[in-house]
Formats: C-alpha cells, sequence, structure tokens
C-alpha cells in the first residue's frame, strides 16, 4: 500500500475519485490508513468520505479484527450497489451471466442451442430473451443495470463495438451490436473480442491476479491472444493487438480460415486437430482415430486429447505438433514483450499438461535466458468461466473509470439545485 502513489495535491472532486479507486483497489481501509497513505488531512478525507457514502459507492463496515467494543470501522466498496450483465458469445454456444460489481456470478446461464453462424438478429435475439428475464427474476431496475459487456469470437473495434470481418460468424460484419444493446437496456456497453475479455477475466480474478505484464492465450477451435501491460489491456491501435492465430509459420501451406495459407491457427487449433486427425483416420494411418471416425463421422480435438491421455502414438503427435508451433510463435513474442507470466485457456488446452508442457519446452529452447528467467507458463483458473467474468470485469472498470467517478462525485459535490 505505502508504494502507491499517493494522490496528493488534488482537490474536490479529483481527490474524491482517488479515494474512490484507493478503497476500490486496496480496500478495506480505515479513514485514518487514507490519511495516512494520501497525505490528505482528516477532515478533508471525512468530507469525501461522507460523499462516496452518499453515493452508495461504500459502505462503512465494523473491523473484524477488533473487538466489538472498539468500533473501529472499515471502508468498504460496495459490490452490491448495482449488477452488470456479461456475455460470452462462444461459435457455438452463449455464456449470459448477472453479476454484481465486484464481478461475482449470481446467476448464469448457458445456451447451447445458438450459434454464432446463426446470424446477428436470431442471436441477439436469444440473448435479449434471457437478460430481460434474467433482469425480472432479480427485481432488477434500469438504474440497478450499470452496464453490460460481452465478448465475441472475431476482431472487434474496440470504439465502435463493431466485429469487423470476424471469419467464423458470417453476417456480423460491422453489424451494430452496441447500438442495438444501449438503445434496448440505457446502460453502457462494451463489445470486445472474446480473447480480450478472457485476459481481462484471468488478470483481475483468475491465474494472473497481481501480475503486471502477462499474455492468455486461447487454444479453442481457433486460437488468440490478449496481451497484458503495465496491468492493463493492450489493443493495440483497431483493437486487434494480440491476434496470434494468423501469423504464419515457415514451411505451412495449410488455408487458414482468414484466406491466407500458413497461419498458426490452420495447423494447431482446435479446428486443425479435428480436420487432421479426421484425414489420418481416413486414410488408415491410426486404428483408433478411424474407430472414433465410423463411430461418430469426425475426429474431434476433445477426441485426439482422449486418445493422446490413453496413450495412442498418433494422437500424442498431432497434439505435441500443435503445441510445437504454438510454442515457436510465442517464443518470439516472448522475446519482443518479456511478460512473467502466460496463462493457457479454452477448450483445446483442456487436453492436460502434455499440451502445456510442450509449448513451454520450445518456449525455453527458443526464446532468450533472459526473458523466460523467472515466465511461468500455467493453466486458465477460470476456466469455462473466464469469458463472462472477463467481460463483468471489463465493464465494471469502465463504468468506474477515473473519469466517470470523478463525473459522479463532481456531480455529488454542487450544491443541489432542485435536480433530483
Ligand atoms: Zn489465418
Amino acid at each position: 500500500m505505502s508504494s502507491r502513489p499517493a494522490p496528493f495535491g488534488l482537490f474536490g472532486a479529483a481527490a474524491g475519485s482517488a479515494i474512490f479507486q484507493l478503497i476500490r483497489e486496496a480496500g478495506p481501509l480505515a479513514r485514518a490508513d487514507i490519511g495516512r497513505i494520501t497525505g490528505l488531512s482528516k477532515s478533508t478525507v471525512s468530507q469525501h468520505v461522507e460523499r462516496l457514502l452518499r453515493l452508495g459507492l461504500v459502505t462503512e463496515e465494523p473491523d473484524a479484527r477488533y473487538p466489538a467494543g472498539r468500533k473501529r470501522k472499515q471502508l468498504v466498496f460496495n459490490e452490491s450497489a448495482g449488477y452488470v450483465v456479461a456475455i460470452d458469445l462462444g461459435a457455438t454456444s452463449v455464456d449470459i451471466a448477472l453479476c454484481d460489481l465486484g464481478a461475482s456470478v449470481l446467476e448464469h446461464r448457458e445456451l447451447l442451442d445458438v450459434a454464432v453462424s446463426d446470424g446477428p438478429q436470431r442471436v441477439l435475439g436469444r440473448i435479449v430473451e434471457q437478460v430481460d428475464d434474467l433482469l425480472a427474476k432479480h427485481a432488477i431496475t434500469p438504474d440497478q443495470l450499470y452496464g453490460m459487456g460481452m465478448g465475441v469470437p472475431g476482431p472487434v473495434e474496440f470504439s465502435t463495438g463493431h466485429p469487423i470481418h470476424p471469419p467464423i460468424m458470417p453476417g456480423w460484419h460491422k453489424y451494430p451490436i452496441k447500438e442495438f444493446l444501449t438503445e434496448r437496456y440505457g446502460c453502457l456497453v462494451y463489445i470486445d473480442n472474446d480473447v480480450n475479455v478472457m485476459a481481462v477475466g484471468e488478470a483481475k480474478y483468475g491465474a494472473g491476479v497481481g501480475v503486471e505484464n502477462q499474455l492468455f492465450v486461447k487454444i479453442g477451435s481457433g486460437i488468440g491472444c490478449g496481451v497484458i501491460l503495465g496491468g492493463r489491456l493492450y489493443r493495440g491501435t483497431h483493437g486487434c493487438a494480440g491476434d496470434i492465430g494468423h501469423i504464419s509459420l515457415r514451411g505451412n501451406e495449410e488455408l487458414c480460415s482468414c484466406g491466407n495459407r500458413g497461419c498458426l491457427e490452420a495447423i494447431a487449433s482446435g479446428r486443425a486437430l479435428s480436420r487432421l486427425g479426421t484425414r489420418l483416420a481416413m486414410d488408415g494411418e491410426s486404428f483408433e482415430l478411424a474407430q472414433v471416425l465410423t463411430q461418430k463421422g469426425t475426429v474431434s480435438a476433445e477426441d485426439i486429447a482422449y486418445l493422446a491421455r490413453r496413450g495412442d502414438p498418433l494422437s500424442l503427435s498431432l497434439l505435441r505438433m500443435s503445441g510445437q508451433a504454438i510454442g515457436e510463435v510465442l517464443a518470439g513474442i516472448i522475446n519482443f514483450i518479456n511478460p512473467s507470466l502466460i496463462v493457457v485457456g479454452g477448450g483445446v488446452s483442456k487436453s492436460g499438461q502434455r499440451l502445456i508442457a510442450t509449448i513451454k519446452e520450445v518456449i525455453l529452447s527458443k526464446s532468450t535466458p533472459l526473458a523466460t528467467s523467472t515466465l511461468e507458463v500455467v493453466p486458465s483458473k477460470l476456466g469455462g468461466m473466464a469469458g463472462v467474468i472477463g467481460a463483468a470485469a471489463l465493464v465494471v472498470d469502465e463504468v468506474f473509470s477515473q473519469e466517470r467517478v470523478f463525473a459522479m462525485v463532481n456531480q455529488e459535490g454542487m450544491p443541489s439545485a432542485g435536480g433530483d
């Protein structure tokens, strides 16, 4: 706490909003702690705290560490002051969650009868149906709904919230998802690429808590990477930073869903594994894979992972090839960005430690020793919930951005002119 830059020298609403961020990020804190950290006087702290209490942004609770008689109190961020809705749009499913302002999931629903390829009208129609039902069930009024966050499986221009030429989302190019939801619910709406959203989730509430520079790598039907630098998501100029699935690898001529040849995604993703596995099965190269093909009509990445765990040599070599290709691309990125953590998530990563071990092995052999000296490669902690928790975290962070809190505190501080 003592290493935090003190908002000393801030006045008025700026000091109020800095005190709020301090409570939200480092709380619970006693009023005296806030005075000590900020250097503000007791009466100034008190003035700001009273204002934050009136706004309902913080609450003051007895400090459990002291006996009841001592009456020491602490200020806590009021996570139940409002709600956010988090949506994770996957290739073949949609996850919707109602969350509090601490990104804790109050209710989670998974829709399995809707695919992104059904197009925006049908998908958004089903989402709205569920969101309306969730809000009604929990008796949430429009003013209690602070915002909505949504991750989608394709490139998104963050400023507009429009998907841009998303390869696996036919009909969604420049579709105004943000405008549609804003108009319907009248709250703040943020749309981002699903991998960025998951990266935020893991960094705030999962395997990457407290790590300044980290990468989240999703290995699912596609491959993507979320980049967290200095504790913040790095989106790049147009919002597509971290799109490692379309970095090409030498000696790879496979056609990719983006139209290019040789992309990482075309040989190492779940879709690629399924295609390669099916090909090997059809060629009669593996009895086990051929058996799966006969039974199911196709070989999925999950089937390959299952057979690999049972020791099938061809399935093992497919997973190894995928891990090697991903490791090779990551090795270059690690040299360039020098993160201290890589979190690996997504459906294919569930195939076990073996894939992560191969990725790690390649990284260690191909990145520079200094870049890998303290580097950790770990599995996702949030698993299938990374998308919704990340979408909630993303929108909560935007709702409580420095500027928004400043505006809230500033408004509250104005002499009442018969406004409300
Ligand atoms: Zn590609």
